[in-house]
């Protein structure tokens, strides 16, 4: 089941709430924010994952997921939890593994964005 929810706009400079281009709390204009979050719940494990897009921004600017995975490995009959971040604004990358079982971490990563490559 997947559950989608947009808000927004926000701010970009101050994150506060505001219903157009003016933002009340900078006393200017601003870019918008919004924010996609997706939920997806199966077997009854929940994980969710959560998109900040900006007006005038290609795509997205931050990509949050969070939650359980399953796995094909044996090993992790119980999946893994994953938290990954990936934020193009401070160009960062995180992604951080867990076996669900243990709570041991199988995999880490903290990277600069533009250094980050996708394993093959
Ligand atoms: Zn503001």
């Amino acid at each position: 089941m997947t559950n989608t929810i947009k808000d927004g706009p926000f701010c970009v400079d101050c994150r506060a709430r505001k219903e157009s281009r003016f933002c009340v709390n900078c006393q200017k204009e601003t870019s918008n924010l919004f924010q996609v979050q997706i939920i997806e719940t199966m077997r009854a494990r929940e994980s969710i994952g959560i998109k900040q897009k900006r007006q005038g921004f290609k795509g997205f600017i931050k990509k949050i997921f969070q939650g359980f995975k399953p796995s094909g490995d044996p090993q992790l009959s119980q999946g893994v939890d994953v938290q990954m971040i990936v934020d193009k604004e401070k160009n960062e990358y995180h992604h951080i593994v867990k076996n669900n079982l243990t709570g041991k971490i199988l995999h880490e990563e903290h990277e600069k964005l533009t250094e980050h490559k996708p394993k093959k």
